[in-house]
């Protein structure tokens, strides 16, 4: 997909969010609140739903929790326009309640599909709706900086999702604060170890098929290949790491360190 199918996509996306009746959140909303930030970008944030700021302005994270995540993003050298930024709903649950499991269940085909175009390689949660999305069953006070591959099945083809603590938790109690310093810390190894894994997965699917004409020495050759191939994926991935989204060196990337 070019960058223009990209941002048109998007688009198209947000044009539906914002007209949606879908649910009944959609009676209370002033407005929807797609989802915004760079469609290049290799790092999509989901949080929970809009809040009051968001309801008013159709953006989201532009209240305390917004500026919250936005030190957390400097503290890595990020900005919010660097990476996407969403919720699992997106029009506003009223008086800021948690929105129900019938209302997560009508808005999931647009996450689905956001997370569809943009591809994204790592997906971080913000609190435990968004978490439940991508790690099912997880406690958030364990899971909180840790790392899974993402299933397919929510759009996110090959994605390693990181999962954190909401940060309007996070302004409510220093602990979760603290906590949630170190847990972004650990998003750019998290894009570096997604990077490669995307790679190891490109490498094998652009491998040659094996030959099955030849099976006159099979149980030794099947032994030693491997150990062979994951040697010189080793170096493939390396080299890949400090090279990947330079095809086009005009697009800004996420810097690591
Ligand atoms: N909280 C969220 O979960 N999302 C927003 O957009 C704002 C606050």
């Amino acid at each position: 997909m070019t960058d223009v199918e990209r941002r048109e996509a998007l688009e198209a996306i947000a044009a539906e969010v914002r007209t949606c009746t879908n649910c009944r959140l959609h009676q209370t909303r002033n407005r929807a609140v797609p989802g915004e930030g760079d469609p290049e970008t290799e790092v999509i944030f989901v949080g929970e739903g809009p809040g009051f700021n968001e309801d008013k302005q159709g953006r989201p994270f532009v209240g305390r929790a917004g500026d919250l995540l936005v030190k957390l993003l400097a503290t890595i050298g990020w900005r919010r326009e660097d990476v996407f930024i969403t919720n699992v709903v997106k029009c506003r649950p009223p008086d800021n309640r948690d929105p129900f499991p019938d209302e997560i269940a009508a808005c999931a085909p647009f996450l689905h599909r956001q997370l569809e175009v943009l591809d994204p390689a790592v997906v971080v949660t913000l609190g435990r709706f968004s978490m439940a999305t991508f790690m099912p069953g997880a406690r958030i006070s364990q899971a909180h900086g840790t790392v899974r591959p993402v299933d397919p099945a929510t759009g996110a083809a090959a994605a390693t999702v990181l999962a954190m603590y909401h940060p309007a938790a996070a302004l409510r109690t220093p602990a979760i604060e603290r906590e949630s310093y170190a847990d972004i810390a650990a998003v750019p190894m998290a894009l570096l170890d997604a990077r490669r894994r995307r790679e190891e997965t490109r490498v094998a699917a652009a491998a040659p098929p094996p030959d099955i004409s030849s099976t006159t020495e099979p149980a030794v050759e099947a032994d030693a290949t491997p150990g062979i191939e994951a040697e010189s994926l080793d170096v493939v991935v390396i080299d890949s790491a400090v090279a990947v989204g330079a095809d086009d060196p005009a697009e800004p990337q996420l810097t690591l360190f």
